[in-house]
């Protein structure tokens, strides 16, 4: 059934089943980051809310465990078809809460469909084993078994896919869930409330609480009912929860910071790079975990390679994400701006060339021009610390031994990206690069059946893929004995 965007726009939490506000009756503002306007609130709750949405869940744990996989299927694949049956209206809530462009939140939104169906079948196949027996009268079988109750806390970047990747998994393997949105992008992450009472799942399998992020997080770390957390958003929190998760012994998967480098080789099809350079920089405004932080280009093909990167740079359409065929939205808020200034500033002292953007856009607020700066050095901010806006550094190199030195002197290991026309090459460089994910002449990777995750700083464990529903799941070891055979 189709519905409105206003439909799926709650200004409540959804726990147990029923729609509730703060016990305080305390809200908070969500701002629409094109417009500057609020366009409505959502309830702050604490500790004692989020207490009341685990034991709810873990009420429902009992039953929702005991269902067969292809029950939930079905649940799941009723859930995939609401949400594409509504696209447009929540991928335009979408826009209004996180400032994307609407075709990338399309794209979004069906993404997360996507991860629902996907695990609507992986849960189906979640096999264990039985072993052959050094014992005679004795039967070994392995089983595979939900968890238990997840927590799970999403980002604003990816408002409905960061929780798709999570809830899609977590319900296929029979475990119930507390989410909790960001603040800034809590409708995206409401919405599934919605989506998830009218396909069907019982009472208390999904509830959704927003709010104090240190409060509900520490209720969702501490609470020995809740069995694992899953989190996406930056090192630095995802090293508290870990921390904190310690206590209980929680299973945690984490998808954290990135400093994604862009390699691009004298052999390299540099029309093909530039295009895939757009992609891996300025989608979202340059605020996913995965985009470009650094280019690192070879000398025979820099100046080429900035020029272009430079044309194609100047040709993106900046405006709100409402408007047909904007191609860059305004940052989340003030604090990403003010980031994104201050990295170019450093750059400009230490001898970074800016030759294309370099400051706020005419349009005001939030909105930044999409930037590259050449002649990039190592001393300069961003080859540590993660940019999270719409700026290019362009660092030269001379050889490939350089070249992924360079690109591993990083805490990170998300995402990286490399061209090369040179097949002995791009293996090499491919086992070079310590990261979880590699783009060989391709800026944008990210799909449903393969497993997204980071290496060293930027994470543990996988989502998507048959690998991302095993961290859902305990595996229980069985001797059956006095068998008599
Ligand atoms: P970003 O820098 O992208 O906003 P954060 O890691 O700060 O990333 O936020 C990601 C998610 O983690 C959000 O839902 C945010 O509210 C939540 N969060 C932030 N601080 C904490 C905390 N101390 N405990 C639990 N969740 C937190």
């Amino acid at each position: 059934m189709l519905k409105k965007t206003s439909h799926f726009m709650r200004e409540a939490n959804f726990i147990g089943g029923s729609w509730v506000g703060a016990d305080s009756g305390a809200m908070i503002d969500v701002v629409n980051p094109a417009t500057r306007q609020t366009i409505g609130t959502v309830p702050k709750c604490g500790r004692t809310e989020t207490r009341r949405a685990i034991e709810a869940a873990e009420e429902a744990f009992h039953s929702w465990k005991k269902t067969s996989a292809n029950d939930r299927a079905k649940l799941l694949r009723k859930l995939h078809d609401a949400i594409m049956d509504n696209q447009e209206a929540l991928a335009e809530l979408l826009v209004m809460e996180q400032g994307k462009p609407l075709a990338e939140a399309r794209g979004e939104v069906g993404m997360s469909a996507a991860y629902v169906l996907w695990y609507a079948e992986e849960g189906r196949r979640t096999y264990g084993d039985v072993v052959p027996s050094p014992w005679a009268d004795r039967r070994i079988l392995v089983t595979k078994e939900p968890v238990g109750v997840i927590g799970a806390i999403t980002p604003w970047n990816f408002p409905s896919s960061m929780l798709a990747r999570k809830l899609g998994p977590a319900l296929a393997a029979g475990c119930t869930a507390v989410a909790k949105p960001a603040s800034q992008t809590p409708y995206s992450g409401l919405a599934w409330g919605v989506l998830a009472e009218e396909a069907g799942f019982p009472a208390g399998v999904v509830n959704i609480v927003t709010g104090s992020a240190s409060e509900i997080g520490d209720e969702l770390t501490e609470n020995p009912l809740v069995r694992k957390i899953t989190f996406t958003g930056s090192t630095e929190v995802g090293k508290t929860l870990i921390r904190k998760s310690a206590g209980t012994v929680k299973k945690v998967s984490m998808e954290l910071g990135g400093n994604a480098p862009f390699l691009v080789f004298d052999d390299a099809d540099v029309e093909r790079a530039v295009e895939g350079a757009v992609a891996a920089k300025y989608r979202n405004s340059g605020q996913t975990c995965v985009c470009t932080n650094r280019f690192f280009v070879q000398e025979g093909v820099y100046d080429r390679f900035v020029e272009k990167l430079v044309e194609a740079t100047e040709r993106l359409k900046v405006g709100s994400g409402l408007e047909e065929g904007t191609q860059q939205g305004p940052l989340i808020d003030e604090k990403a701006v003010e980031k994104v200034e201050e990295l170019v500033a450093d750059a400009a002292e230490k001898g970074g060339k800016v030759v294309a953007g370099g400051k706020r856009h005419a349009l005001g607020g939030t909105f930044f021009e999409p930037t590259v700066i050449a002649e990039a050095s190592p001393e300069m901010r961003f080859m540590q610390e993660e940019i999270f806006g719409p700026v290019s550094p362009i660092f030269r190199f001379n050889d490939e031994e350089e070249a992924v030195r360079l690109a591993n002197d990083t805490a990170f290991g998300l995402a990286c990206y490399f061209y090369t026309a040179d097949l002995g090459r791009a293996f090499r460089v491919m086992e070079g690069l310590r990261y979880g994910l590699i783009g060989v002449n391709e800026g944008i990777i990210t799909t449903v059946e393969a497993p997204f995750g980071g290496l060293k700083e930027s994470g543990l464990g996988k989502e998507g893929g048959h690998q991302g529903i095993e961290d859902y799941l305990d595996t229980k070891y069985v001797c059956i004995g006095g068998l008599g055979l």
